[in-house]
């Protein structure tokens, strides 16, 4: 299939959460610009992750996907983008050393800035405006002019993006994530916790490690860089559509927008727009599964997005909730194992667990989403198939949006710093402490 469906038979079939622009011109103009600017990735960077999480699915590495709830434009910044990769590259060093299994990087990062929402709108002292569908759509300010969607900000994301891509690049090649940096990744406030002791232990354990192998002359490559990919929901069709190119070298159809892009939970109608235009693209990609999927949408999603049934190709992220999932998924991965069908398993233990504090602020606690992730791995191991990986929502600073962990954050704490536009994510020390926790799990895996 290497035909790109036009953007009006998308649209055609009714595609869910999609914004109402307001001035189609000015939306025919943005995606014009679009279709102009050059690829945010090389299609053959994609074939890579494919290649690598065909591996996953095989049960030979573990995928570590995160980043932001939303991205936002005010936080394309140097500090910003540094320290989430910083803990994404924390955590990595942990489940790849403690756990011994290769980890495949992707951030949720440099193009996730459309949100589902639940409603279209939303309601505040008597005032009801658009919601906000993130920076991709519109503002979070909640004034008419901010909630009004842009599609300009479509060019916007596209330049936001290349800009937090740019960096990502220069660190992850240019020294910053050499695996002698180990110890200064672990800075300022996270180095005095707990976790971020046990991290200086694990850390000085790599670097004798390193200084043996320098002294017996080896010193590889992969010492000094590491592979890391962008991901995002492909949500707004304007978008992934004019980022949709075909590829000169194999004359096949990418979403050039980031190495991988997944459908999410309220967009994986068989017969939707979403899972239309995916399905044409070669890119590794994802859809969320919630609780209420059954194993035949499940089977049929996987027939209709990789009907080759590729290897690396199809990424099932179930978000099922702590409370569910060890009711809920084992029925699911006997039935798409026993059709046959390639895919790797990831746990989103995020989605199915957020919930509004007496506050008032949406939350989650750390301690649902490590018991979601301990039943990932127990369901798993039961049926004797292997737990892929995990997709979580963080942040590389010290918020306050989750409550728990060692540092035992409470409801009372949520308001003082509570940034996140959309989810609440795990902070540094959270992420850090996850890591340690996946990585026990991966060692009894
Ligand atoms: C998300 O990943 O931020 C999200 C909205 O997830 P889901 O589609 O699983 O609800
Ligand atoms: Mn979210």
């Amino acid at each position: 299939m290497s035909t790109i469906p036009d953007l009006a038979s998308l649209h055609a079939l009714g595609p869910a959460q999609q914004p109402t622009y307001p001035d189609r011109a000015a939306v025919d103009k943005a995606v014009a610009k679009l279709r102009t600017m050059p690829p945010l990735v090389f299609a053959g960077e994609c074939d890579d992750l494919t290649s690598k999480i065909a591996a996953v699915a095989r049960g030979e590495a573990f995928m570590l996907q995160g980043g932001d709830c939303a991205e936002t434009f005010e936080g394309v910044t140097a500090d910003n983008v540094r320290n989430k990769l910083r803990v994404l590259l924390q955590m990595a060093v942990v489940l790849t050393y403690a756990a011994s299994v290769p980890v495949v990087k992707v951030g949720r990062l440099a193009g996730q800035y459309a949100k589902p929402r639940s409603s279209d709108l939303e309601t505040r002292d008597g005032v009801t405006l658009p919601a906000y569908r993130g920076d991709a759509v519109n503002g979070f300010e909640f004034t008419p002019e901010a909630r009004v969607p842009n599609p300009q900000r479509l060019v916007d994301v596209y330049h936001a993006s290349a800009s937090t891509l740019n960096l990502v690049r220069a660190f992850v090649t240019g020294g910053y994530a050499d695996l002698r940096q180990v110890h200064t990744w672990n800075t300022d406030f996270v180095r005095s916790s707990p976790v971020g002791q046990q991290y200086e232990q694990l850390a000085g354990e790599i670097e004798r490690a390193l200084t043996f192998m320098k002294a017996i002359g080896a010193d590889p490559d992969e010492f000094h860089r590491v592979d890391f990919h962008s991901s995002h929901e492909a949500l707004v069709l304007e978008y992934e559509h004019a980022m949709t190119r075909i590829d000169s070298r194999t004359d096949l159809p990418y979403d050039v927008s980031g190495h991988f892009v997944w459908i999410g939970e309220r967009t994986r109608q068989l017969s939707g727009a979403h899972v239309e235009l995916l399905s044409h693209i070669r890119n590794p990609i994802g859809v969320k599964l919630g609780p209420t999927t059954t194993p035949d949408d499940a089977i049929a999603l996987a027939q209709r997005l990789n009907p080759d049934n590729t290897a690396g190709r199809l990424t099932f992220i179930t978000r099922f909730g702590a409370g569910k999932i060890r009711d809920g998924l084992p029925h699911l991965i006997e039935k798409v194992t026993a059709s046959g069908l390639e895919v790797a398993w990831i746990c989103d233990p995020m989605h199915g667990n957020t919930f509004e504090a007496s506050s008032g602020y949406k939350t989650r606690r750390f301690d649902d989403v490590i018991e979601e992730v301990q039943g990932f791995f127990d369901v798993h191991r039961a049926l004797g198939t292997w737990p892929g990986g995990v997709h979580v929502e963080l942040t590389g600073d010290d918020v306050t949006e989750c409550v728990g962990g060692g540092e035992e954050l409470t409801d009372m704490d949520l308001s003082s710093r509570y940034e996140s536009v959309c989810d609440p994510r795990l902070n540094r020390v959270q992420s850090l402490e996850l890591s340690f926790l996946v990585a026990e799990m991966l060692r009894q895996a």
